[in-house]
């Protein structure tokens, strides 16, 4: 189902006025984490005025260590409805266990499947019958037959709304958190009919290089970005303030991107 043998036409995702893989760039833009309702609506309201069309946050959050701040959860799926209906935007967030697929796709317009959970098939069987989009990750060391494989579960599972996400892969490089295999981007559209996306941010884990992959996945062909933007990325409650654009620098790219490619 996922292989473009069979389904020689692009995929394309309609949500509201918003057409994923529609030949016009989707930014999906946000902090990694959802943390207070002021926090996700100032974040709602710069991610629209530069033009893009979601809102990413995660109320679930995947982390390394069990200390770790793991999300606000479902107050958080709350928080971030709320902004993306007041702003205009759609909005993306992460499910982590089958038992919350029903609370997240209830709250949000678009579910992320993150890199570590790209193999937990019991979680993608239950997206097949969600009623939402998905964003499927690629795990940080899968193949790109790997991904299409966990891709086709969702698929068979009899959800056609499939986006596939470039986010790096490991290497034996430590100076980016994670080598962003752009090459992914051209091979996965050859092979297969669904959306791809890129995720500069996770593909990098470096602010200062997520402004030039961004363009390079476009120019590689990507149907749409995920970015990750904070009002105060020093004081994030992830990690991941490291990688996350000041709002000027995201509005700076979009108007960069507007020169590449139509956005929606
Ligand atoms: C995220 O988008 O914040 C995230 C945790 O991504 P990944 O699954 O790619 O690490
Ligand atoms: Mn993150």
């Amino acid at each position: 189902l996922a292989s473009r043998d069979f389904h020689p036409e692009n995929t394309v995702i309609s949500i509201g006025d918003v057409k994923i893989g529609g030949g016009e760039l989707v930014v999906m833009g946000g902090p990694c984490a959802v943390e207070t309702p002021e926090q996700i609506d100032e974040i709602a309201r710069l991610v629209k005025a530069a033009g893009g069309q979601v809102l990413r946050g995660g109320a679930f959050k995947p982390r390394t260590g069990p200390y770790s701040f793991q999300g606000v959860g479902v107050e958080g799926l709350i928080m971030m409805a709320e902004a993306g209906k007041k702003h205009g935007l759609l909005t993306i967030t992460e499910v982590m266990t089958p038992e919350y697929v029903d609370v997240c796709a209830e709250y949000a317009d678009i579910l992320q499947i993150g890199t570590r959970n790209m193999q937990n098939f019991d979680l993608l069987r239950k997206l097949g019958s969600c009623g939402r989009p998905v964003l499927l990750k690629r795990g940080f060391s899968a193949t790109y037959d790997e991904l299409l494989n966990a891709a086709e579960y969702i698929l068979a599972g009899g959800n056609p709304d499939v986006m596939l996400c470039e986010r790096g892969i490991r290497t034996f490089e430590t100076y980016t958190r994670n080598t962003l295999d752009l090459s992914a981007i051209p091979v996965l559209q050859q092979l297969s009919h669904l959306p791809v996306i890129s995720d500069p941010s996770h593909g990098t884990g470096r602010r200062e290089l997520v402004e030039p992959m961004a363009k390079a996945s476009v120019a590689a062909g990507a149907d749409g970005l995920i970015i990750e933007m904070h009002t105060d990325p020093d004081n994030s409650m992830t990690g991941d303030g490291v990688q996350s654009l000041f709002p000027d620098q995201f509005a700076g790219l979009l108007q960069d991107l507007e020169k590449l490619a139509p956005i929606v």
